[in-house]
């Protein structure tokens, strides 16, 4: 019998949503799996948490002071190093002491440490798709050039990936694949009058109907920046185009994508909304492993429906199709915007229906330049926070 290679993990955001999810699969398999590192922003009870029960050699918080908590809540197990400060993150990403990372920590604050996990040639299981939306080629470039084994971790890329021919994820032409059709919950506001877009609240933009999740990627779900994010990001992962790619709004979550080919087959993943699903597919790939996700009842679901994205209610996924058409820097312009639109949403500082028209000034107000460096991309992200604070001001006033 030929002995299982364990893996030596990194959890970038380990407190998150996809953190705690990919721990839980991770707890299931300890004889495949170690955990070298853990990291989160501040919360340092609930890192400390998870340092006792998966005992990680490093355990950062971006945050130096609630790095110093948790030195101390952890004083009693002096094996375990604490750092603190966002450079700690890309220091564990690339420890050569790991293998695999689970890049999940929401936002651009995780481009640096995913990229820097990249570089260093490990199998990275990107959640963090807003790393990718921003610096598309460069990022795609970076994974080439080390030899980086990138697997999709976002349930429709997933699902993308296990219909494809594993050795042609790059080449859909060579693959015979003809349009890749992403699915779409459409979100808690699917039936919500345009008006009616106006007074919805943080609480219920963050009840998904299906899935449970971060507040930041339960807003884009709501108002469709997610599936336009996906749509960037399908394009970089799978080399290709948004024409080739078409939105089906699927209510109920149980076909995560489909991809067609030349011969009129179309091939769909399906399974529970549970993230385990994909990230366990990214963990044990190329083999299966248990994820702890209960088995689909077909029975009880019974009915599956289809529908075209409105882009007059929902005007983020045209937004990013448009970025992602503009090129360079305008899709980390859209994405920088969207974050601060949605956290002025999330602190009651502006309204749901206002987010795509402080992204839509944003782009307009910044301009698009060759993304021939990731100083570049960093510096439009910070020129595109300041642009869309100041226009949240202006409508605020
Ligand atoms: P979350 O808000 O639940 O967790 C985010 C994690 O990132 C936390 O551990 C937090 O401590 C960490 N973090 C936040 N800001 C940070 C910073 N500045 N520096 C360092 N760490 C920081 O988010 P989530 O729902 O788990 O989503 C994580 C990523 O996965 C996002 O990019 C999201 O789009 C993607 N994703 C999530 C889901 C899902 O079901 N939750 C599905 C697909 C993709
Ligand atoms: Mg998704």
């Amino acid at each position: 019998m030929v002995t299982m290679q364990k893996r030596h993990i990194t959890v970038l955001g380990a407190t998150g949503s996809i953190g705690l999810s990919t721990l839980d699969v991770v707890r299931r398999h300890p004889d495949r799996f170690s955990v070298y590192a853990l990291t989160a922003s501040t919360r340092a009870e609930d890192l400390a948490g998870l340092c006792r029960e998966f005992r990680p050699k490093v355990a950062v918080l971006a945050d130096s002071a609630a790095a110093d908590v948790l030195r101390g809540l952890l004083s009693d197990l002096p094996e375990i190093s604490v750092l603190g400060g966002a450079e700690a993150l890309s220091t564990v990403a690339s420890a050569p002491e790991a293998d695999t990372v689970m890049a999940s920590i929401v936002g651009a604050a995780g481009l640096p440490p995913t990229l820097a996990a990249v570089r260093s040639g490990k199998r990275v299981l990107l959640a963090n798709k807003e790393a990718l939306v921003m610096s598309g080629r460069l990022f795609m470039d970076a994974v080439a050039e080390s030899g980086a084994e990138l697997l999709p971790i976002d349930s429709e890329h997933n699902a993308m990936f296990q219909c494809m021919p594993a050795d042609k994820v790059r080449d859909p032409e060579a693959a015979g694949i003809t349009r890749i059709l992403l699915t779409a919950s459409g979100g808690p506001f699917r039936e919500h009058s345009a008006e009616s877009l106006a007074n919805v609240t943080p609480d219920e933009a963050c009840a998904h109907p299906n899935w449970s999740m971060g507040r930041k990627i339960s807003v884009d779900s709501a108002t469709l920046m997610n599936k336009g994010l996906e749509l960037i990001e399908a394009c970089w992962l799978f080399n290709t185009k948004p024409a080739n790619i078409e939105v089906h709004v699927h209510p109920e979550s149980i076909i995560h994508s489909m991809v067609e080919y030349v011969d009129g087959s179309v091939l769909a993943q399906l399974g529970s909304p549970d993230m385990r699903t994909p990230i366990a597919n990214g963990l044990g790939w190329p083999e299966r492993i248990d994820a702890g996700v209960k088995p689909l009842d077909l029975f009880s679901i019974a009915r599956f429906n289809f529908e075209k994205p409105d882009l007059l209610r929902f005007p983020c996924l045209r937004l990013a199709a448009e970025a992602f058409e503009a090129g360079g820097t305008a899709p980390a312009v859209l994405n920088a915007a969207n974050e601060v639109a949605v956290a002025a949403f999330l602190d009651g500082n502006l309204r749901f229906s206002d987010i795509p028209v402080i992204i839509e000034r944003t782009l307009a107000a910044t301009s698009v330049i060759p993304a021939d460096s990731f100083e570049t991309i960093l510096a439009k992200d910070a020129e595109a926070r300041r642009q869309a604070r100041e226009q949240i001001g202006l409508l605020t006033v």
